[in-house]
């Protein structure tokens, strides 16, 4: 590709800079895609520019022509931990649809665009053990290396080995798991934007019936505590990290249910009356809304609990 350079343009003039954008990846550019289409809490405004990538190449060139022409651009997975604007994301935003899985001896290499739960189901179909775990956990793979999902006490960084990066450059590399320098729900690519592409786990011979059956386990276990809610993005803020609790953490729904969030509602988004760190479009809620309330459950928090509630559902596009 053959792009000359206009890193000005796009300051000054960004509907050319999206249409040479366009002109170069004619057949996969989305102009003005709805991302509440993309985001479990299906709210939130248009994409200036969409893309699905499929593969590594693409997504290198994506990224590339994107800097070249001054275009800002964000990854999403599948949006189940995501909040977007109503007023949308400006640039571009790249879906990560990049597939495929590799099984060799105790390793499992899988792409950054497979559904976590098919890492889960591969290794349960092989007799590998280590991943039951994530079992029903929402999202893609990449999605779960850069927010380190887990759940009952593991996450992926405590099977991960190794992952393939892309830098905001568009340059591709493998890192091993210090790299990541991962924390609960957190991983250094928050900050540094990064872009998973694959991700191997290394994990243990194991009896097939058992993995299996600990997996239908998890299933119900979450089945019943958290159903399958419509447009929620799970837990809102991140638990409190206490090792005298149990898996180490407070749970925020504790503090939030302490200062009556189950009984809260705000525009059209209200706090789910099971659980009350999960907060839902009841079918109207605007991405404002579901921000407005998230905001007096923190305030309600830090003035009763003395504790101010961080958030796990990732933020994007313009807020007012
Ligand atoms: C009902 C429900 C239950 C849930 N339960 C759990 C749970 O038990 N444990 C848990 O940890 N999570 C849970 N979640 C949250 C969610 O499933 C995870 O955070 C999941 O890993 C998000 O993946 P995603 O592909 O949907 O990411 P997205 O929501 O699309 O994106 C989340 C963040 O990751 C970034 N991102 C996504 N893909 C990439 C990539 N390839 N490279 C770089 N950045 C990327 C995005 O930029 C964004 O910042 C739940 C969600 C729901 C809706």
């Amino acid at each position: 590709m053959n792009l000359t350079p206009h890193s000005s343009l796009y300051s000054s003039d960004p509907v050319s800079a999206y249409n040479r954008l366009k002109e170069a990846f004619p057949r996969l550019i989305e102009t003005q895609v709805s991302l509440a289409e993309h985001s479990s809490f299906g709210v939130g405004g248009p994409a200036d520019l969409f893309v699905r990538v499929r593969t590594t190449g693409q997504l290198c060139e994506l990224i590339k022509a994107a800097n070249e022409l001054g275009v800002p651009f964000e990854v999403i997975g599948a949006g189940t931990n995501l909040l977007v604007a109503d007023r949308g994301c400006r640039g571009l935003v790249i879906c990560n649809c990049i597939m495929g899985l590799e099984v060799s001896g105790r390793r499992i290499t899988i792409a950054a665009g497979e559904d976590y739960m098919a890492l889960v189901n591969a290794a349960s179909v092989v007799g590998l053990t280590g991943m039951e775990f994530a079992a029903g956990i929402w999202g893609t793979v990449g999605g779960a290396v850069v927010g380190n999902a887990g759940a009952y006490g593991s996450e992926i960084c405590d099977v991960m080995v190794e992952a393939e990066i892309v830098d905001r450059k568009g340059d591709i590399r493998t890192e091993k798991t210090p790299y990541f320098e991962f924390d609960y729900r957190s991983s250094k690519l928050k900050k540094t934007r990064e872009i998973v592409v694959s991700a191997t786990v290394e994990l243990k011979p194991g009896e097939k019936e058992q993995i299996s059956s600990r997996v239908q386990e998890i299933l119900t276990i979450r089945g019943e505590k958290h159903p399958r809610i419509p447009n929620s993005a799970g837990s809102f803020f991140k638990n409190i990290v206490d090792p005298t609790q149990p898996y180490g953490k407070l749970p925020a729904g504790k503090l939030l249910d302490e200062v009556g969030a189950k009984e809260l509602s705000h525009g059209g988004a209200r706090v789910y009356e099971k659980h009350a760190n999960i907060l839902i479009n009841s079918g109207t809620a605007t991405a404002q809304d579901i921000r407005e309330l998230a905001d007096i459950l923190r305030e309600r928090t830090l003035e009763k609990h003395g504790i101010r509630l961080e958030e796990e559902v990732v933020s994007i596009g313009e807020f007012d």
